[in-house]
């Protein structure tokens, strides 16, 4: 049997936190076994979710996280806590396993350029450009390589955009257990117009190195103990 190492333990080497700043993207490896979380600390941020399949040091940008296939396994579109998200090569690469919002979107495409520059506003920050920035050192060349995101915290009841989210809250997160090595890539959503994004864009926390470890037996020898945060 194995359990999660406590999620607030400081003390474990290999958790580490990144802020992700409002409007923009990051992108991270996560090993199989792997637990991670995206954490909306203001509240009400969308974040853009994508994941590619990965070995050592080449990312697979054909087999990526597919929200088509995510929904067909779901028979729907409001996963949560259990839930798998599936590639387009129709496998399993994550797992959530936390989740205190239970308010996501699997529907709309990332927010993109020429959205904007159809407004009048070249040159703001989107999505999608964001996500193919943090992957350019994986081999992604523009934004029209980018996959259909899984939006986090984003609230579309009846597959309707709604501009007050009202669902995140500060500190809420979501947790993800990764079943294969992959690369992660998220943007913290840049669209600040039409109240979208609680009216104003946030900064986003990426928590990552949390570890399996197996539960030390009933009889277990002091010899057997497993050292904290290894897989
Ligand atoms: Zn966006």
């Amino acid at each position: 049997m194995r359990v999660l190492e406590a999620a607030t333990d400081d003390s474990v080497p290999s958790i580490s936190r990144t802020i992700v700043p409002a409007g923009h993207g990051y992108s991270f490896a996560v090993s199989a076994g792997e637990r991670f979380r995206i954490v909306d600390l203001h509240g009400q941020q969308v974040v853009d979710f994508m994941a590619w399949a990965r070995t050592g040091r080449r990312c697979h940008l054909d087999e990526k996280v597919s929200m088509a296939y995510t929904r067909y396994h779901h028979y729907g579109a409001t996963p949560s806590t259990g839930d798998y998200l599936w590639t387009n090569r129709d496998r399993e690469l994550f797992r959530i396993t936390d989740d205190t919002v239970r308010v996501h979107d699997m529907t709309f495409m990332a927010c993109f350029p020429e959205l904007y520059e159809k407004r009048g506003l070249r040159g703001h920050r989107a999505c999608a450009s964001n996500i193919a920035e943090a992957m350019a050192p994986w081999g992604m060349k523009n934004h029209l390589e980018v996959a259909d995101p899984f939006n986090l915290f984003q609230n579309t009841p009846l597959y309707a955009i709604k501009g007050n989210l009202l669902s995140s809250r500060p500190g809420d997160f979501i947790e993800f257990e990764a079943l294969d090595d992959a690369v992660v890539a998220i943007s913290c959503c840049p669209y600040d117009l039409d109240g979208f994004n609680g009216g104003k864009i946030t900064d986003v926390a990426v928590m990552t190195g949390f570890r399996l470890s197996p539960r030390k037996p009933e009889n277990a020898s002091l010899e057997s103990d497993s050292t904290p945060g290894s897989a």
